[in-house]
């Protein structure tokens, strides 16, 4: 069998072979703790903050407001239990499409006594601006907005959300309201300079830019007040307690600026890809649509609806084929409810069930999406012919 051609980047990402040259020094000739007080753990502890550093450039932020995390469900975590927890009892918001890690830590804190809004979205993923405003209230403490969803790649309005808080925030005297982003599928396409987004927070992580799984950080702006989850030895300003995982953070910082500079390339790249691939899907087969936004979308993102068949065989013969594609959300596979997203965009139960993501990534070709395209037309084909 030859190697199967992998379109599930949004799931996760192979590691850049300089990402794993820069963390190499740190698992065994470089191991000391950063705490301690001797001159090669003073080292390895110049090297988180040149890390820190790092991620700070690129985000046009203070090294002091990197907090480094092992990804971004700690990431949002700590946004939502962090900022939740400082203001006992407030209102928080959020849109119904954000990832799991972030309506489940709503889900909890509304079991707690917290008060929480999920915002609906319109059919192409967004979240409405008139809805977000009826649903800030005076006793609203933070807005988490997610930069672009990881099931549709709709990049949400942000620009509009700031001003939207910026507006709201005015009226107000003591009670901050806090804007959050999850922008862990946004960061090797779009812009990620905190000051223009206008954001409060910002969550990323290392697994989806060719880095290390488990790292990443939360971006807390200076003054922001929120509460720890993890509290032991003070590590990462009192925010984020433990020994750092020093490989994760110098291969997050080197994943991101990587990222950083190829932004501008490929994001000019996979557009083309990704629409000439999505052109086909609609030309060879009949009874297809994509979900989410065809313009605000992310540069590698495919998501489709096709007609008269199980997402679940689709992705499991496409596999036998040599083709690895997700259905509905990776994120989820531990569950067997339906998507949230493909729920909250308006599609019926057997819509969702018919639905695949294909994400294509830094190394893949036309001819990776040729090679698929003509699996795909007699995959569904077989299948479709199977179910009746
Ligand atoms: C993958 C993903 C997460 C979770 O990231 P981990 O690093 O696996 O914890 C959170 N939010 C979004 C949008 C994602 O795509």
């Amino acid at each position: 069998m030859p190697k199967p051609i992998y379109l599930d980047h949004a799931a996760g990402t192979p590691i850049d072979v300089r990402v794993f040259q820069a963390m190499q020094p740190y698992w065994a000739e470089n191991f000391y703790n950063p705490s301690s007080l001797y001159e090669p753990a003073r080292r390895v502890k110049k090297v988180i903050e040149s890390s820190r550093a790092q991620v700070a450039q690129v985000l046009g932020a203070k090294p002091s407001e990197i907090i480094f995390t092992a990804g971004a469900t700690e990431a949002n975590n700590l946004a939502l239990f962090g900022i939740a927890q400082a203001h006992p009892g407030k209102h928080l918001v959020a849109s119904a499409v954000e990832h799991e890690s972030v309506l489940e830590p709503l889900a909890e804190l509304k079991k707690r006594g917290w008060k929480v809004t999920l915002l609906p979205v319109k059919a192409d993923g967004k979240v409405e601006l008139k809805e977000l405003e009826q649903a800030i209230t005076n006793s609203t403490v933070l807005v988490s907005v997610m930069y672009a969803n990881n099931e549709i790649g709709t990049i949400q309005p942000l620009s509009d959300v700031r001003k939207l808080i910026n507006k709201l925030r005015r009226g107000r005297k003591s009670l901050p309201l806090y804007f959050h982003t999850d922008a862990a599928q946004a960061a090797n396409y779009l812009p990620l300079q905190v000051s223009r987004l206008g954001v409060d927070l910002m969550t990323l992580n290392g697994s989806k830019i060719y880095g290390p799984k488990q790292s990443g950080c939360l971006y807390v702006r200076s003054g922001v007040r929120l509460r720890p989850l993890i509290l032991g030895g003070g590590q990462e300003r009192g925010l984020r307690s433990g020994t750092e995982n020093v490989p994760a953070i110098v291969g997050f910082a080197e994943a991101l600026e990587l990222a950083s500079q190829l932004r501008t390339k490929e994001s000019r790249r996979l557009p083309v890809l990704r629409d000439y691939l999505i052109k086909q899907i609609i030309q060879k087969l009949d009874a297809a649509s994509l979900n989410g936004d065809a313009k605000q979308r992310l540069p590698n993102n495919v998501n489709f609806t096709i007609a008269g068949i199980s997402g679940e065989s689709l992705v499991h013969h496409l596999d036998s084929n040599g083709f690895l594609v997700a259905t509905g959300s990776a994120c989820s596979a531990n569950n067997d409810r339906p998507s949230h997203v493909l729920e909250a965009i308006g599609l019926k139960p057997v819509q969702i069930n018919g639905s695949i993501r294909i994400s294509l990534g830094r190394n893949t070709t036309k001819a990776d999406i040729d090679r698929f395209i003509a699996q795909l037309l007699p995959s569904v084909t077989k299948l479709r012919a199977f179910a009746k």
